[in-house]
């Protein structure tokens, strides 16, 4: 079954609650999780006044298409009552696709890897934590290279609940 890396992360409310109604969510509708990271802290990216995100990678199991996984996790965003407000805004919950086996696609409403995922610290120390090995598979390094060689310099931390 191809096994899938989700980025979940909010700013919001009660984040671990979102994170949590999430990660049930999506063991009820995409897949089995498998692995999944401790909760990282991170000062919002792209703008800086907003409170802090928290973020979590998910390792998952899925018998579903990409495409499918996006209208799953979009419908679980929206379950979660997130509001589609400003680009980097605020919001309770977001999942996105990091990786979906050795698959490279692009199309007008995906692109898998993630664009961003090698360029930001807050995707690559979850990562670290549970896929240290995992070869990116248009930029042939690992999650471990990428990470050092990542010039993100917002502090990242791990969130003791
Ligand atoms: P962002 O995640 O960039 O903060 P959104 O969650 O609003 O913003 O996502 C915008 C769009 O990004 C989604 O509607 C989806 O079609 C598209 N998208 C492209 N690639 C991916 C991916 N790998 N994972 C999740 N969404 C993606
Ligand atoms: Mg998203």
């Amino acid at each position: 079954m191809p096994k899938l890396y989700l980025l979940l992360g909010g700013n919001l409310g009660d984040r671990i609650l979102y994170l949590q109604q999430a990660r049930a969510s999506i063991a009820a509708q995409v897949g089995q999780i498998t692995r999944s990271s401790k909760l990282y802290e991170t000062a919002a990216w792209g703008k800086t006044d907003q409170p802090a995100f928290l973020n979590q990678v998910l390792e998952v199991q899925t018998a579903l298409t990409p495409e499918q996984v996006l209208q799953s996790i979009n419908a679980i965003e929206q379950e979660l009552g997130r509001v589609r407000q400003e680009h980097w805004g605020a919001r309770v919950i977001d999942i996105d696709i990091m990786f979906y086996d050795d698959l490279v696609l692009q199309t007008q409403r995906l692109t898998i890897p993630h664009p961003q995922l090698h360029l930001r610290r807050f995707t690559l120390m979850p990562l670290a934590e549970i896929a240290p090995d995992l070869v990116h598979p248009v930029l042939g390094k690992s999650i471990k290279e990428l990470l050092e060689a990542c010039a993100d310099v917002l502090e990242v931390r791990v969130f003791e609940e």
